[in-house]
């Protein structure tokens, strides 16, 4: 569609981010453009299937997008973070990155079990975060029925991991 088309154009590759060889994909001037914010954001309000009690999104780039996408489905909004950031008793989550860890955490009562949930992120890379935060909403009991993400690293084969899951997902943009 157009809105793919405007969406893939504002996403810079940025070249050696954050280290040598590694190229970032940089959505901020996605962000900056009214028209393209909005088509990232109705693009993945598009792809929720039927009724969504909550969407999650992830510390920090993918609250960006999921509370807009929230707001348009008429849903709520609970952010996954960083350790030490949210102040009740939270579930955690670790998963490997390339270089070490990296732990995820989640209110442990906030979502109802059983509720309908949308995961949403920028980018989909090599699949940790939104693996782990899988693992999290299992945690909480609820029924996570659709991943949501503005751009996937296809080489990077995030997907997979996905799949695996049978979990239904959407990608804006390859
Ligand atoms: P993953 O866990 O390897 O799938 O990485 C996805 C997470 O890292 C997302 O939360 C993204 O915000 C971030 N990320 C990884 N690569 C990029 C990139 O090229 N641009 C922007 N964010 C990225």
């Amino acid at each position: 569609t157009d809105d793919r088309a405007l969406i893939k154009s504002l996403i810079a590759d940025v070249q050696d981010f954050p280290k040598p060889g590694v190229t970032f994909k940089d959505i901020t001037p996605l962000l900056a453009s009214p028209q393209g914010f909005k088509a990232a954001v109705d693009q993945l309000v598009a792809s929720a299937p039927g009724e969504i009690d909550v969407v999650v999104g992830m510390e920090a780039r993918g609250f960006i997008f999921a509370a807009p996408v929230a707001v348009a489905l008429g849903a709520g909004f609970v952010p996954v973070r960083k350790p030490g950031k949210l102040p009740r008793p939270v579930y955690e989550e670790a998963f490997a990155l390339e270089y070490g860890t990296e732990t995820l955490t989640m209110h442990r009562d906030a979502i109802k079990p059983g509720a309908r949930v949308m995961v949403v992120d920028d980018v989909l890379a090599t699949g940790g975060t939104i693996g782990a935060t899988a693992k999290l909403l299992r945690k909480l009991d609820v029924n996570l029925v659709h991943v949501a993400v503005v751009m996937e690293l296809s080489f990077l084969n995030g997907h997979a991991a996905l799949d695996e899951t049978g979990i239904d997902s959407y990608s804006a943009i390859l």
